[in-house]
């Protein structure tokens, strides 16, 4: 089996939804077979906290390894659940050749969802204990800091918490302005955190769904987001060019100031991809080759 680990920087991967409850999977595996022909590193797969997809998780993520033979990320949260469910989740995983996962807690929507498990970093610790190193392990990081936390360094305390546990690479929550990834990616360094640190870009594509994601993560929206979202929020193709346009630029410009990997939101929406890999893929081609050249 192929290791995430072993390849060469930077990576380019792409995060994906199971479909939810008893719907048919034959429409993600559409969008997988387009995405597949973009050459991702990985492909990771959202875990519904609430439980409607979390056979799905599985599902699909087995058949990302071992129908396409690409690496496929399981996310797993441990919110509301117990050890003997996770177990078996993990068993399942095991058993069908899936090896990566991205540990997380899961949103809380109050504090009596808390069940086994407080934090992420107990997700690894139980892992770790269960099943040793089968397991390469995700976990998730916040340049602009968890909303839960009071301070970025208070955040940075408990992720180096959970690398020091033997996570293998980070990937980060989306962000729009790399200025703050880059000095965040800083302060994470200086607190010994060498993890390899993938950086979330989505794609904006409607005026709803930038306002529901700032809601939920409190990402910072720059002025020239704002404007192109205010003067072309209202018609769909206007916006969604810009939105491309964006994260275009956004990957370009982070691939250009070292980053260790790309991850993209894709939303599901592989055309949007398609647009955007078309945009970036002779940076980060020309970007592999350099460091390959380095070695
Ligand atoms: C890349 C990515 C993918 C995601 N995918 C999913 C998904 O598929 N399904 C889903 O439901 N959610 C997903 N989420 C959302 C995630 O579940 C939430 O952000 C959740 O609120 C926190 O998860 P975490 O793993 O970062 O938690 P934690 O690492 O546990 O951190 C949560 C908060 O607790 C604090 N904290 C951590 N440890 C301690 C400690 N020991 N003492 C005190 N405070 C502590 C942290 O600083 C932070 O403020 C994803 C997020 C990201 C960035």
């Amino acid at each position: 089996m192929e290791n995430f680990f072993e390849k060469i920087a930077p990576s380019y991967t792409f995060e994906i939804f199971p479909p939810k409850g008893n719907a048919s999977t034959a429409g993600t595996y559409a969008v997988i077979d387009s995405l597949v022909s973009f050459n991702p590193d990985l492909i990771s797969v959202t875990y519904g906290a609430g439980g409607s997809s979390r056979d799905n998780t599985v599902e699909i993520t087995s058949g990302i390894q071992n129908k396409y033979n690409v690496c496929g990320v399981a996310h797993l949260t441990c919110v509301g659940t117990t050890r003997a469910e996770l177990k078996a989740i993990l068993d399942r995983l095991k058993a069908n050749n899936v090896r990566n996962v991205l540990a997380l807690r899961g949103d809380l929507k109050d504090e009596s969802d808390l069940g086994e498990f407080h934090h992420a970093s107990e997700l690894i610790s139980f892992i770790k204990e269960e099943y040793g190193n089968e397991f390469d392990i995700f976990a998730a990081c916040y340049p602009e800091k968890h909303p839960e936390s009071k301070s970025v360094e208070e955040d940075l305390i408990h992720l180096k918490e959970k690398c020091d546990l033997g996570v293998k690479g980070l990937i980060s929550q989306l962000f729009f302005d790399n200025d703050i990834f880059c000095e965040w990616r800083e302060k994470a360094r200086a607190m010994g955190i060498k993890q390899p640190i993938i950086a979330g870009v989505m794609p904006i594509t409607s005026a709803v769904q930038i306002s529901k994601v700032v809601e939920l993560c409190g990402a910072s929206v720059p002025d020239r987001v704002r404007r192109f979202v205010n003067a072309y929020g209202h018609n769909q193709g206007a916006i969604k060019e810009a939105g491309i346009a964006y994260a275009t630029e956004q990957i370009i410009d982070l691939l250009t100031r070292d980053v260790e990997g790309i991850h993209l939101y894709t939303m599901n929406q592989a055309d949007t991809v398609r647009r955007i890999d078309a945009g970036i893929r002779s940076v980060l081609y020309t970007k592999r080759y350099a460091l390959r050249s380095d070695r």
